[in-house]
């Protein structure tokens, strides 16, 4: 087999009826290098030679047939003598692949492939663990090869992060044995190996018919595999940057940053990085080339960096990581996207602003707001709160209940009212909206209610501004380009739109 085949996309297709499997065939499209057909989720997987040649003829695209038994991790709950016996009529049809779990070929037939070669059909003796990745993996990727597949598999279940590195070093490992090989990391650890892998040199990587149609946990679907991290063009020299987070499923990142990458013509690429903690990534932060970093991370990420930027020290906590050399320097971009979307309301001196909140995107705005030299009230809803806050950057404060009785030139949201799904919910009632500009840092939705209703008396600023002008700050650190902000500002505000 040839290894020209780095960057495939197979799509993994699990119906419960026949005919729910011919229509899946026919919808799986450009994305399609191999399609995965896994027969154990159908209700009757008892098929004939005459059913697998019919599906082939819907699509020039390899067919990789598998019957994954229940007690290996699949759906079927057959013996293993029935298992063989079906996919025994799929070597008859002449299927492109038979995929078998090691346990059936050396339970069943003593690891002895050699019984069912017939035709032109390829065999992949497969190895999954929905637990853990074992110690040994290149124990266990001897024990595939030594029943002499076509391809060997391994999937295991990431429990930490490095999981994804040990798998990944395996696949380059595997090249001197000449076996092609397909390996990945199970669940949301593991997501990172699944878009990689193939740029090391994995035969394939499996992606969902569409997001919601997993066959695996941490499965990604095959159209963001193909569209959003482009896996067919990834290649050794990818330059891999991210979002490190928990939860990160939503996050707009990925489709701004890997299309502002794909627009300025770099090989380089934003994968999502679900990490509910850093003590197991931290130490990996230099084998990457730079980090957008949200919620719950920006303060501890500081732990595991080597400098920081004047805007980290002064605001505690960091958005974007960058490496220069082998250091990892920090730095907090939010401060940049709110000092671009106040840069008219700041033009002005001495304006008095009241800002809502006091969390970690007030203290950006408050280190803007003071070095506009602003007279700033906060309110927050714990005194206490707004109290040290106003302390330490020399403002007054209140209790956010106390809103309405004031005004001024700016006022700016900061607290998480108003945002989806709470989108009927302001901090401030209509009527005491009494500001030149109001600034909702909220992003989504793209108009909330308090920018709805000060439209007709201040000139009111978006969080989309500061998002992406943060976003592109972030780029013009990692790249040394400028960043293609009206291109990010459409991805933006396209997805958002039809989120709503
Ligand atoms: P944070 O650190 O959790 O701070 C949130 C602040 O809002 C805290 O003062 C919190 O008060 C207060 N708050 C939370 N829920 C509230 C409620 N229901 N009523 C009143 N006050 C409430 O969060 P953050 O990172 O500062 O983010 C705040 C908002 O800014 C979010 O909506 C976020 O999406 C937005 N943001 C936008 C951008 C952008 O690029 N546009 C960037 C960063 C953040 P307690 O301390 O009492 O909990």
């Amino acid at each position: 087999m040839s290894t020209t085949t780095i960057g495939k996309i197979c799509v993994a297709i699990g119906e419960t009826q026949p005919a729910k499997v011919e229509e899946a065939i026919l919808k799986t499209g450009y994305q399609a290098d191999y399609i995965e057909l896994r027969l154990d989720y159908l209700e009757e997987p008892c098929l004939s030679p005459s059913t697998f040649r019919n599906w082939q003829r819907f699509t020039d695209t390899p067919l990789i047939v598998t019957l994954r038994r229940k007690a290996n991790g699949g759906a079927f709950a057959g013996t293993e003598a029935e298992q063989i016996m079906v996919l025994e009529r799929a070597v008859e049809a002449d299927v492109s692949f038979v995929d078998m779990e090691i346990e059936t070929i050396e339970n069943f037939l003593c690891g002895q492939l050699s019984t069912l070669r017939k035709n032109r059909t390829q065999f992949i003796a497969s190895y999954h663990n929905f637990k853990d990745t074992p110690a040994d993996l290149e124990g266990i990727y001897q024990r595939l090869c030594k029943v002499q597949p076509d391809v060997v598999k391994i999937a295991t279940f990431a429990r930490s992060f490095a999981d994804n590195f040990r798998l990944l070093d395996l696949i380059e490992k595997s090249k001197r044995g000449g076996v092609p090989i397909i390996a990945m990391a199970m669940g949301e650890l593991g997501v990172y190996s699944r878009i990689v892998a193939p740029s090391r040199g994995a035969l394939l990587t499996y992606g969902s018919i569409c997001s919601g149609r997993e066959t695996a946990p941490g499965q990604l679907s095959a159209k963001d595999l193909k569209d959003l991290y482009s896996v067919h063009e990834m290649n050794a020299d990818t330059q891999i940057y991210g979002v490190i987070g928990y939860p990160i499923g939503h996050s707009l990142s990925p489709h701004i940053h890997n299309s502002a990458f794909r627009s300025r013509g770099l090989n380089s690429r934003y994968l999502p990085f679900s990490l509910k903690e850093l003590r197991d990534f931290g130490p990996h932060l230099r084998r990457f080339s730079g980090f957008s970093v949200t919620i719950p991370h920006k303060v501890e990420i500081l732990d595991y960096v080597d400098e920081v930027d004047a805007s980290v020290t002064a605001v505690g906590a960091a958005n974007t990581l960058v490496k220069k050399g082998n250091q990892i320097r920090a730095y907090n971009t939010d401060v940049d996207g709110i000092r671009f979307a106040l840069r008219d309301a700041l033009s002005a001196k001495d304006l008095r602003v009241t800002l809502l909140g006091a969390g970690g995107a007030a203290r950006s705005a408050a280190l803007v707001l003071k070095e506009a030299k602003s007279h700033v009230t906060v309110l927050a809803r714990n005194k206490d709160r707004a109290r040290l806050f106003a302390e330490e950057f020399g403002f007054d404060h209140d209790s956010l209940s106390q809103a309405s009785r004031y005004r001024g030139d700016l006022l700016i949201n900061s607290t998480p009212v108003g945002m989806s799904p709470h989108i009927g919910e302001s901090p401030l009632s209509e009527d005491s909206i009494d500001y030149r500009y109001v600034f909702d840092m909220v992003y989504n939705p793209i108009e909330t209610r308090l920018m709805r209703e000060a439209r007709n008396k201040a000139t009111v600023i978006s969080g989309v501004e500061m998002f992406v002008a943060q976003a592109a700050k972030q780029f013009e650190l990692w790249t040394g380009l400028e960043a293609p902000r009206d291109l990010m500002e459409a991805i933006v505000v396209e997805r958002l739109s039809t989120a709503q």
